[in-house]
């Protein structure tokens, strides 16, 4: 029987890029390929779901938007079967992914988040459409070249700089820095600022 390994589900709104403010029910999958030292995301611990348990846990929230997080939401190997079951019941679907991995084709909004530590990972592009890139500034100098590569292997409507919060502490100066940099010399700013405001507001 299709098994399904969750660390959370829960109603909020979306903190995060393009989409910020937007109600969603966010379903966070067990497991990462990745390991970032400044991961906020407990992902070990889960509970399982059946399928059918599963949408009818969805099915006492109000919100027709999921987002589907983790954890790295395109190892879960079933994910197809939800995918359907969620688009036969009307739910828009988006995913929050670290872009190692492809993206399932019913998913409807693609926001990809390539991990500047596991820069070595992303010499092969696994899914080169995206709605948003979200990238996580660490201090490095290899950093901006790092998103320049991403920008012309991943096509996307939006890129975004995230500050890194480590222990309370957010690198707002080297991000805003690390923006003005990017956009040096073009007419528009094709890279802004996305920040964690659902941290700023109280919320999950
Ligand atoms: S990819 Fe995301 S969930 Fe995985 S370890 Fe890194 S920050 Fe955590």
């Amino acid at each position: 029987m299709t098994e399904f390994r969750i660390v959370e589900i829960f109603e909020s709104l979306q903190g995060e890029g393009y989409n910020t403010g937007m109600p969603a029910i966010f379903i966070r999958f067990a497991g990462c390929n990745l390991n970032c030292a400044w991961c906020d995301t407990d992902f070990r611990r889960f509970s399982r779901f059946t399928l059918t348990q599963l949408l009818a846990t969805l099915k006492q929230y109000q919100s027709k938007n999921i987002i589907i997080t983790g954890g790295e939401p395109t190892m879960v190997k079933a994910l197809p079967e939800l995918l359907l079951s969620l688009k036969q019941a009307g739910y828009f679907i988006a995913i929050e992914s670290n872009g190692l991995g492809k993206v399932d084709l019913l998913i409807d909004y693609i926001a990809l988040s390539p991990k500047f530590c596991y820069q070595s990972r992303y010499q092969k592009i696994a899914q080169p459409l995206a709605d948003e890139v979200r990238i996580v500034v660490e201090n490095h100098p290899d950093f901006l070249p790092f998103c320049q590569y991403i920008e012309k292997q991943i096509d996307a409507k939006r890129y975004y700089l995230s500050p890194c919060e480590n222990n309370g502490v957010m690198n707002m100066h080297d991000t805003i820095t690390l923006l003005g940099k990017i956009n040096e010399g073009r007419e528009n700013n094709k890279w802004l600022l996305s920040l964690q405001t659902h941290k700023f507001a109280g919320i999950e």
